[in-house]
């Protein structure tokens, strides 16, 4: 194989020269300052990012393993953790962590679950747990590490969970449910209180993905939406994870993990006593921790304050306001269920939505693209706000052009129907081959756009074995990160 070479400097660069190559890399990324990216991006402005920024720097080599070498980070963790207790409703006994991230902070919610099981519940040999099909991947994975089974719950007409077919599932090895407030897809919160009801009367764990509404649904309260209760105030609730990275409006890395009661978490801890290193205790999934994101967190919240929060929260829900009902002016498209917050998805009947994707992708407007049914997904932050103009007008433009566009409409259809027709018995080399054009890393994207996706990402969705996408996933992955 004939690989790039990349080696170690022998001598090391100067600073000019490694920022100056840095400057260079980034100058290939999308530019979010102007608005044009939904999700992945949660900035405060600038005021705020600058004492928050400092935060980070000031941290940045300090380690939470040791927290009595590093008091400091054991007090920033347990106070960010307390902060976003009081606006989860924690009772007296709450006890939690901070971790890297929403994913981190399911994972050990999960292997709490497990461990929690094996003490309480001895005769459960086969831990399963039951989730929402929206529910965030997070779970899977979580669920492959941990060596649990999930089974998944159908979603009503409204996109949350239907209870009836969620009780349906639990069973004698069931330890966990699952519920999302709001699942990322379609931005809905599911019945929290009757799932609550659930857990209590089966004796299980119900953990409360609130990775993106944790630091949001309070504010809205706040400003008077009258929203279903989603957190600790719900009986049943035994844990809830929040990411400050998110609508926190941290720098990435920072989520909060909470349980309802010191005894609950106790499963969730790592302790070793027999290693000749030494008495070896970790309380989440990492070992050496940074302080910077802990640090850069809370300064955060208490930079922002309840009432920078709640600013953010009203420009942010007025911003969505605009953006939903300028897509549900346009003929054809439509936004999919009611979603509580700021997190929605659209999709057409009418138009191929993913060619609208990609139509304002060349217009510099980044969105996420969803399956079954293919829908563009919009999560709404701070620094999208006061951008709905110029984005509902880049969208009737999109719109317009694929319409036009009646030559590209049937291939398309041609194009989808034979791959769907083909897919049933053609062998997943035959796929890997046809997708790696659209999917591979050779090409470059546009400046500033995400790659073409329609073509592809249609003919992932018509191929009938999932498996089969599920390896042209790993090819892709395996391109991407091999240099
Ligand atoms: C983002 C998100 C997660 C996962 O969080 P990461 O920080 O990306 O690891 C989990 N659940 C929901 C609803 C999310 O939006």
């Amino acid at each position: 194989m004939n690989r790039n070479k990349i080696e170690l400097p022998t001598a090391g660069l100067s600073g000019d020269t490694v920022i100056a190559r840095l400057r260079e890399l980034k100058e290939g990324d999308v530019s979010w300052r102007n608005g044009r990216i939904f999700g992945y991006i949660y900035h405060p402005g600038d005021r705020e990012a600058k004492v928050i920024e400092q935060a980070y720097h000031m941290f940045c080599n300090e380690n939470a393993l040791n927290p009595s070498l590093f008091s400091s980070l054991r007090k920033l963790e347990n106070e960010t953790v307390a902060m976003v207790a009081g606006l989860l409703h924690a009772g007296d006994d709450y006890a939690g962590n901070m971790t890297t991230g929403g994913s981190e902070s399911i994972l050990v919610a999960v292997k709490t679950a497990r461990d929690h099981a094996r003490k309480h519940k001895p005769e459960v040999t086969h831990p399963e747990m039951i989730a929402p099909v929206t529910i965030h991947p997070a779970f899977s994975k979580a669920a492959a590490i941990t060596g649990i089974k999930v089974r998944y719950a159908h979603a009503g007409e409204d996109k949350r969970v239907d209870v009836a077919d969620l009780e349906k599932l639990i069973n004698r090895n069931t330890i966990l449910i699952t519920a999302s407030a709001p699942c990322f897809p379609y931005g809905v919160i599911d019945p929290i209180e009757e799932l609550g009801e659930a857990a209590l009367k089966n004796g299980l764990l119900f953990h409360v993905d609130s990775c993106l509404g944790g630091l949001m649904l309070p504010f809205l309260e706040d400003l008077g939406y009258k929203l279903p209760r989603s957190d600790f105030r719900v009986k049943g609730v035994t844990s809830v994870s929040a990411d400050v990275h998110k609508y926190g409006y941290a720098p990435k890395g920072a989520s909060v993990i909470i349980y309802r009661s010191h005894e609950i978490r106790r499963f969730q801890y790592f302790v070793m006593s027999s290693w000749p290193g030494g008495l070896y205790a970790s309380p989440t999934m990492l070992g050496t921790r940074s302080g910077a994101p802990m640090a850069a967190a809370w300064a955060a919240l208490i930079t922002i304050g309840r009432d920078g929060y709640v600013r953010m929260a009203d420009a942010v829900m007025k911003s969505t306001s605009a953006i939903k009902s300028g897509i549900e002016s346009i003929p054809g498209l439509k936004i999919i269920a009611d979603p509580a917050m700021s997190i929605f998805a659209f999709t057409s009947e009418k138009h191929d939505i993913f060619r609208i994707g990609d139509e304002l992708a060349k217009r510099g407007w980044n969105l996420d693209k969803l399956q079954f049914p293919s829908a563009l997904h919009m999560t709404v932050s701070f620094h999208n706000t006061g951008h709905e103009d110029e984005f509902l007008a880049a969208l009737k433009d999109a719109v317009a052009d694929v319409e036009g566009d009646k030559i590209q409409k049937v291939y398309s259809h041609v194009l989808i129907s034979t791959v769907k027709a083909m897919s049933k018995f053609l062998p997943v080399k035959w796929f890997r081959k046809i997708t790696s054009g659209f999917t591979g890393s050779e090409k470059k994207p546009e400046k500033g756009a995400a790659t073409s996706g329609a073509a592809a990402y249609a003919m992932m969705m018509a191929i009938d074995n999932r498996e089969n996408v599920e390896d042209i996933m790993l090819d892709v992955l395996d391109k991407l990160y091999t240099l």
